[in-house]
This record gives C-alpha cells, structure tokens and sequence, in this order.
C-alpha cells in the first residue's frame, strides 16, 4: 500500500496533511532516512516523528474500562475511545468494540479492526465465556445458580430462554455469573428476574483473558498468544 494511503487509514492525518509530512521528511525510516511517497518499506521499519508507527490492521486490544464511559462513537459525555490515542478514531478500517458494556459496566472491553475476529467473539454461536462480577441490592435468596444455570429463564421482552449461565455465590449481596451469550444488559435483567438489582457491575475476564495488573482507565494491544487465550 502506498505510504500516504497507509498513513492517512491509520489516522495520522488526512491524505494532503500526510503528504506533507513525508515531504517535510517527518516519516522515516529506523536509519532516520527520510522515506518517499512510493516507499515500499516494512510497516514495523516505519517510523513517524521518529515513533513507531501504530500496529497495521488487524489489531486487538484490552481496555480495563472504568465506570462512566459509553461504548459509542459519538454520544454526549465521556466514551470510551477518549481513552485511547485520538488517532484510533480516525483509523481504516474501523476499530470497534467488541460488543458493549453498559456505561456504569467496568472492565475488561476488547477493540478490534479485525472483522472476522469480532464476529467470532460475538456472533450468537460463540460460546466465549464471559465472567462477571456483581455487587447486589438485596441479599442472594440461593435459588438463583439453579434458575440461571437452567437453561430455561426467559427475560422481558423475549422470546427464546437464555443458555445455561454459572452463578458462583461470592457473599450475601455478591456473586461470579458466568455468560455464554451477549444480550442487552443481560446480568441486570437477569438479576432483576430474580427480583434483586444490580448495584455495580464489573466484566473480569473474556474466555480465558483477564485484566491481570492493567489499571483501570488503561489498555494494552494483545498479541496472537493473547487472543488464543478468548476461544
Ligand atoms: N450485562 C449487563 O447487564 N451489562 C453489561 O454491561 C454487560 C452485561
């Protein structure tokens, strides 16, 4: 790809802006030789203001996501890309999340560029285990792991049961629910199905990735090792 297109799609600027900024010597290469509008040079031998280029698509990566973000791209208030370079909006193809968290939902939240990858996690025959951790209103009355784990608990407004979840009983007013499908806001209904409510919400881990040391507000790209540890 050429080096304007592939610099304009990964958000460094416009086409014209980009130009201008091979022409003005600002893209180089590791050697700090100023490269040319035809270069064919290595995307990772690329560099921009003397700094690495952005990873090509194909990129993946993990947001510890606190409360209060939205995951949208335009919304009022604050979202979830303000917390990634400003660059990353701009990109071609698109970097999506990887399904949602409700705004006042923390935690792990996958972005990806990677089509295909994101219909793999989220597609309803996915059965990427999603664990979540709940803080309730009302104490656990210790029916509820039986009526979730079911396979036959319908919420509101819907028209086929849910598949089996596990609910791992943390305390009285707290509990580990294990999801194998994605619907809207499905732990607060579920929990509102058992006539409680969910008071904070938080998502640790995706297949088998967690958040292990990533501090909240922050994220980190993911490598193939990290995303083998999702299926
Ligand atoms: N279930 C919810 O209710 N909210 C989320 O953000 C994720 C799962």
């Amino acid at each position: 790809m050429r080096l304007v297109r592939l610099l304009a799609n990964l958000g460094y600027g416009t086409r014209k802006e980009v130009a201008l900024a091979i022409r003005n010597g600002w893209v180089t290469d590791r050697a700090g030789r100023p490269l040319t509008a035809d270069a064919r040079t290595p995307h990772e031998d690329i560099l921009f203001d003397d700094e690495p280029l952005d990873p090509a698509p194909g990129m993946v990566l993990l947001l510890n996501k606190p409360v209060g973000y939205t995951c949208s791209t335009k919304d009022r208030g604050r979202l979830v890309y303000d917390l990634l370079p400003d660059r990353f909006r701009l990109r071609k193809p698109v970097l999506s999340t990887v399904g949602r968290l409700d705004r006042d939902t923390s935690g792990a939240l996958l972005f990806t560029d990677d089509g295909v990858l994101l219909h793999r996690i989220i597609a309803p025959k996915s059965e990427v285990p999603k664990v979540y951790e709940a803080e309730l209103d009302r104490p656990l009355k210790g029916d509820e792991a039986a009526q979730f784990a079911s396979g036959t608990l319908m919420l509101d407004g819907e028209d086929k049961p849910l598949k089996p979840a596990e609910l791992e009983v943390l305390g009285e007013r707290r509990a580990r629910l294990t999801l194998h499908e994605g619907r809207y806001h499905q732990v607060r209904r579920m929990f509102a199905a058992t006539g409680n409510h969910v008071t904070a919400l938080a998502r640790i881990r995706i297949g088998a990735l967690t958040l292990d040391g990533l501090a909240e507000g922050t994220w980190r790209l993911l490598d193939e090792r990290d995303v083998a540890k999702i299926f």
